[in-house]
């Protein structure tokens, strides 16, 4: 499969006045063509910051301070605001957490939709406004002529949600990036809204980042997984063999914290916090929780290794490719 996104040694800083957040912290990922990845991580580990710079909308006191996004080859951190209003909308959709304060309170949702639909295509004011309609109803809205007409206050948290997800899909984006699309909703509203985006995802044949703290959805809904922690993707693989064996100390943790390895609607709750990202350690980022730290784990920031098939993971404990994997699964142990 061809690479559609890549995120290289991305790094998102705050500055604030008790000083800098380095909230993105050398952030490697990549997504291929067709494939849904979730992205997990707690709260406070950098997940909504990361799908703002994708598509480099982190405003001051933030700023993407160093690396690269490049999608189909082009480095989406190097084009001029006018260049990216291109991709943003068209060629990627994102589905921001917290729609109805992403909504435009003083618009009615059906112009919202259309707006965004004229800005990308040779059509009409009607034809646009049509399309809202469609895309309303193709979310599953009831009515959607009449909601079409409804501004964001006058509407549900769920239905909020769904007018995201068809501003996100209107223009039939290549890659969905939905950044905790379901929270905050109840849990019969949830499923519903992951089944439409899924559903949307197969049937365009789009590619996914679905980005969350519930790993029961990503074990549920995707093909690859990647671990957040601090600011940095800390393992990344397919879900099927991160499930059958995590390898990073802290994705071992996050499954055995879970009751009975339950992962359907479980989120994570670990003891202990994350570092700050005011006064993040030098070298690895986990070494505060880690009950395998060594000396080198406290001086070294270890590499993003490719340890296995399509799998990489970020501790020292592990070597490039399969070298030494059978120590570092006694010590893991
Ligand atoms: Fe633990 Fe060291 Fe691996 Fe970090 S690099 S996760 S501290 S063993």
């Amino acid at each position: 499969l061809k690479t559609l996104l890549q995120i290289q040694d991305l790094h998102t800083y705050f500055y604030l006045r008790k000083g800098i957040s380095k909230v993105v912290n050398g952030l490697q990922l990549s997504v291929r063509e067709g494939e849904l990845l979730g992205v997990v991580g707690e709260s406070g580990s950098g997940k909504t910051v990361t799908a703002m710079s994708v598509v480099n909308r982190v405003r001051m006191p933030g700023k993407v301070v160093k690396g690269k996004v490049i999608y189909q080859g082009q480095d989406l951190l190097k084009l001029s605001e006018e260049e990216l209003r291109k991709y943003r909308g068209k060629e990627i959709g994102l589905i921001a957490a917290n729609a109805r304060g992403n909504l435009n309170p003083l618009v009615k949702v059906g112009n919202q939709i259309a707006n965004v639909y004229l800005a990308h295509n040779k059509v009409n004011k009607k034809e646009a406004w049509e399309k809202a309609v469609e895309m309303l109803r193709m979310v599953g809205m009831n009515d959607a002529l009449r909601r079409a007409e409804a501004y964001p206050h006058e509407m549900s948290g769920g239905m909020a949600q769904r007018v995201m997800i068809a501003l996100a899909l209107v223009n039939s984006p290549n890659l969905l990036i939905a950044d905790d699309a379901t929270n905050g909703l109840d849990v019969t509203v949830q499923s519903q809204i992951m089944d439409l985006i899924l559903d949307i995802v197969n049937k365009q044949g789009a590619s996914g980042i679905l980005i969350t703290h519930d790993l029961g959805v990503v074990a549920q809904c995707c093909s690859e997984i990647a671990i957040m922690y601090c600011g940095q993707i800390v393992e990344k693989g397919p879900v099927t063999a991160f499930f059958d064996e995590p390898k990073h100390p802290y994705s071992r943790n996050l499954l055995n914290s879970l009751p009975e390895r339950r992962i359907t609607q479980e989120r994570i709750e670990l003891k202990g916090s994350l570092s700050s990202p005011l006064s993040l350690p030098t070298g690895c980022v986990y070494q505060t929780r880690c009950p395998y730290v060594m000396d080198v784990c406290r001086k070294v920031e270890p590499s993003m290794l490719h340890v296995d098939d399509n799998y990489n993971v970020k501790c020292h404990l592990y070597q490039e490719k399969t070298e030494n994997r059978g120590s570092a699964n006694e010590k893991l142990a």
